[in-house]
């Protein structure tokens, strides 16, 4: 069975602190391999709520995007979760270096029930059971950031792109995926925001051209547009079919 499962889909302050979407993050399931990304406030009990429920005692690993709370507030119960209370040490954790230093939001107790830390660089490859996945290019968005491709035999197949502000190497980074999930927090741009907007969206969209694009992690300002009323405009406009993500949304692969 291979799926992705949105436990969560707000971005933002605003969304997230008053919950008009929830923010547990996107549970991966590729047949053997497990894997969550980006655990914001609310995962675990998302995972275990969810029908069928989804059991972190499965998990491979853990992919945190960036240190900001909304991608990271439940790390620490996940890996808890993940590992049987350090009872059973197992599992990866893919983090920026700086969400273990300085001001960590890894705590360090938990560190040794992990089977490993790897620090995300650009440029890097790593190996989540049997899950390839790359990272193209680091993003912008003020604190370490960094999203992946997931590879089939050296091929670009989903793609994960967080949050960051556009820049021009974006497109070509991301380029090559079938499916495509981008964090798309605004409805216009805001260049004083290192957030990418429905029109930056759009262009990725357009010149990487996938089969499928998935937006989420929506802001205030894309909830107030209702944003879910515009999938089929937004795929009209770029020749791509565009789904918005709802919390809980099961996106079943092949
Ligand atoms: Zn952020």
């Amino acid at each position: 069975m291979a799926f992705i499962k949105f436990l969560g889909t707000a971005g933002a302050r605003f969304v997230l602190i008053k919950q008009l979407r929830a923010s547990g993050g996107i549970w991966f399931c590729l047949n053997e391999t497990q894997f969550l990304v980006d655990p914001g406030p609310g995962t675990l009990v998302r995972a275990l709520k969810s029908r069928p429920p989804l059991n972190p005692g499965k998990l491979t690993g853990i992919f945190l995007s960036h240190k900001h709370l909304d991608h990271s507030g439940d790390v620490n119960v996940m890996i808890e979760a993940m590992t049987n209370g350090g009872f059973s040490p197992r599992g990866v954790l893919l983090s920026p270096g700086d969400a273990l230093e300085g001001e960590p939001v890894i705590f360090k107790y938990l560190r040794s029930f992990l089977n490993r830390i790897e620090i995300l660089k650009a440029g890097g490859e790593y190996q989540l059971g049997q899950v390839s996945l790359k990272v193209p290019v680091q993003l912008q968005h003020g604190v370490e950031t960094y999203g992946f491709i997931m590879t089939e035999s050296g091929k670009p197949t989903i793609g994960y792109l967080p949050d960051t502000r556009f820049f021009q190497q974006l497109p070509w980074a991301y380029a090559g995926c079938s499916i495509l999930i981008i964090n798309t927090v605004l409805l216009e741009p805001r260049p004083d925001l290192y957030h990418l907007s429905l029109p930056e969206a759009e262009i990725i969209i357009r010149e990487t051209h996938p089969k499928k694009a998935i937006l989420t992690h929506f802001g205030m300002s894309m909830l107030k547009a209702r944003i879910w009323e515009k999938q089929e405009e937004v795929s009209r406009r770029t020749g791509v079919e565009v789904i918005m993500a709802s919390d809980g949304l099961t996106f079943p692969l092949d």
